[in-house]
């Protein structure tokens, strides 16, 4: 018995990290996936490891054009979207004195419109079939707080639960339902950037800052995208139903401390 058998995914930069776990744990949980990336090679390749449940699909969700090829080539190849998770974002770290408008212009195009014209792009196929959906934004514990030198990913990180509140409240009506998770600190490539920022500019060894972060967190270690994996088969299964623009926190108690 499977959670989520027949529904079709779109999931977002899904060629690695959070995405790419979440793919792997849709497909054991009976689903298909489309995995939409604009790294296509390595989304080729994700795909090719994942086995015919998976596709590859091209996507720049800062492009209209290519958010509009990436659903219709989804739909044209699965027959519908059932599922769509909103993952692909990048992290950007600056002093404030230092952040350019160009840094500003491109973290909000990509975490933020890309986010909501993709949403907007699956949630009109959705409404047009009538059986409702799943859409699930991924968020941050850096959009419930500031951070000293992470302003603009954390305040792109806000929009998105501001988003989802607002899209839930109007699509619920169509039986789309529109969720968030807000994961702490999730291992994986994306700390390589994060880490070598902290060695420039707060003088920190390598690695340092990942071990201090880790430290931190109540539960004792960070978190893996495995970690993350139970709410994004949960707010994609038919056992979300009644849940509306909610933002869970997965995070080893990272928001209570
Ligand atoms: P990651 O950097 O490992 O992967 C992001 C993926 O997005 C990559 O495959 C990349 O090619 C793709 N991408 C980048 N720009 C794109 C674009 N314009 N169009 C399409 N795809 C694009 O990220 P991750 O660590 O796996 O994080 C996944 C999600 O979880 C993000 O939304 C992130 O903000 C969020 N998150 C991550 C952490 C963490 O500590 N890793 C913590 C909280 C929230």
């Amino acid at each position: 018995m499977t959670r989520l058998g027949g529904k079709n995914a779109l999931i977002t930069g899904a060629a690695r990290g959070i995405g790419l776990a979440f793919a792997k744990a849709y497909v054991r949980e009976g689903a298909r996936v489309a995995i939409a990336d604009i790294d296509i090679d390595r989304a080729r390749t994700a795909a090719e490891e994942i086995g015919p449940a998976a596709i590859a699909v091209e996507m720049d969700v800062t492009r209209q054009d290519s958010i509009d090829a990436a659903v219709a080539a989804t739909i044209d190849t699965l027959g519908s979207i059932d599922v769509l998770i909103n993952n692909a974002a990048i992290f950007t770290a600056a002093p404030i004195v230092d952040i350019t408008r160009e840094d500003y212009a491109r973290v909000f195009d990509i975490n933020v419109s890309g986010a909501l014209f993709t949403l907007q792009a699956v949630a009109r196929h959705m409404i047009d079939r009538g059986k409702g959906g799943k859409i699930i934004n991924m968020a941050s514990q850096a959009g419930r707080r500031g951070e000293p030198l992470v302003a603009v990913y954390c305040a792109s990180k806000a929009a998105i639960i501001s988003l989802t509140q607002s899209a839930g409240l109007n699509l619920i009506r169509h039986g789309i339902n529109v969720n968030a998770i807000a994961p702490g600190v999730v291992d994986g490539e994306h700390w390589d950037g994060v880490d070598a920022f902290f060695v420039k500019h707060e003088n920190k060894a390598p690695g340092q800052k990942k071990k201090e972060v880790g430290d931190a967190v109540p539960f004792g270690r960070m978190g893996t995208a495995d970690d993350l994996t139970g709410m994004a088969i949960f707010l994609a299964s038919d056992e979300s139903d009644y849940i509306v623009s909610q933002c869970y926190n997965v995070d080893g108690g990272q928001w209570m401390s």
